[in-house]
C-alpha cells in the first residue's frame, strides 16, 4: 500500500529537509505545496495570479485552491506507493480533506511527524535560509552551510546558485508564524486523536532529526 507519512511543523522547522531526505531513502514523492506554488510563480501560470497575493504576504494560499492542488497530485500514479507530505495540511479543513483523498486508498495517513523548534531559532533559520536553484536542495548560512563556504550548491557536483525565498523577509516570516500558531493547534489534535502524531525536537542538527524521524517511519512500517 506504501507509507503515507505527513511532515508538520511551523515555518524554518526543517520541513523541507527531512521530507526530502526521506522521500529520497524511500524512493516516494516529496510533495511539498511551498515548492508547487513557487513552481508556478516562476513559470507565471494562470494559477500563479491567483496565489501571488497570499504568498508575498505570507497568507496561507485559499484551502479551496490547496486542496485542488493536492488532490491533483496525489492522484498521480507515481504517489501509489506513498509519498512524503510537506507544508499540507495548514488547516484542519485541509486536513480533513486529506483523510478524505486517502479514504479510498486504505486506512489513510500512516505518521503525522511535527517537528519542534522555539519561535526565536525559527526566525533566525529563515532568515540565512538559501535554497539551491537548480536541484531545490536547502541549506542555512549560519547552520548548515555549502561545504567551500561559497553561494553554491554542493551537493553531488550540482554547483546550482543559492537564492533566498522571497517570502523569508523578516515582516513576512513573522507573518507566517503569527498565522502558524493560530492555525496549527486543530491538526495537531486531529493527529493526535488519531493516534499517529510524533512531535521530534527540531533544534538539533539535521542529520540528528532525520535519525529519529527514520526511526519513528521504521517504527510505523513494522506495526
Ligand atoms: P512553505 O514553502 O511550505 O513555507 O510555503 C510557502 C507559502 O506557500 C506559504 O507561506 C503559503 O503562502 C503557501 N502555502 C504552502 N502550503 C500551503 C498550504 N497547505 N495551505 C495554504 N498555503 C500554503
Amino acid at each position: 500500500m506504501g507509507l503515507r507519512i505527513v511532515i508538520l511543523g511551523a515555518p524554518g522547522a526543517g520541513k523541507g529537509t527531512q521530507a526530502r531526505k526521506l522521500a529520497e531513502k524511500r524512493g516516494i514523492p516529496h510533495i511539498s505545496t511551498g515548492d508547487i506554488f513557487r513552481a508556478h510563480l516562476s513559470e507565471g501560470t494562470e494559477f500563479a495570479r491567483q496565489i501571488d497575493p497570499y504568498m508575498k504576504s505570507g497568507a496561507l494560499v485559499p484551502d479551496e485552491l490547496t486542496i485542488a492542488i493536492v488532490e491533483e497530485r496525489l492522484g498521480r500514479p507515481d504517489c501509489r506507493d506513498g509519498y512524503v507530505l510537506d507544508g499540507f495540511p495548514r488547516s484542519l479543513e485541509q486536513t480533513q480533506a486529506l483523510e478524505r483523498m486517502t479514504a479510498s486508498q486504505g486506512p489513510g495517513i500512516d505518521a503525522a511527524i511535527d517537528l519542534r523548534v522555539p519561535d526565536d531559532e525559527l526566525v533566525a533559520r529563515m532568515g540565512a535560509r538559501r535554497t539551491c536553484a537548480e536541484c531545490g536542495t536547502i541549506y542555512n548560512l549560519k547552520f548548515n552551510p555549502p561545504k567551500g563556504g561559497g553561494m553554491r550548491c554542493d551537493r553531488n557536483g550540482c554547483g546550482g546558485q543559492l537564492v533566498q525565498r522571497p517570502d523569508d523577509n523578516e515582516d513576512t516570516i513573522r507573518q507566517r508564524l503569527f498565522i502558524y500558531h493560530k492555525t496549527a493547534g486543530p491538526i495537531y489534535e486531529y493527529y493526535e486523536e488519531r493516534g499517529i502524531l510524533h512531535i521530534v525536537r527540531g533544534d538539533v542538527s539535521p542529520e540528528v532529526v532525520f535519525a529519529t524521524v527514520e526511526d519513528i517511519v521504521c517504527g510505523v512500517e513494522v506495526a
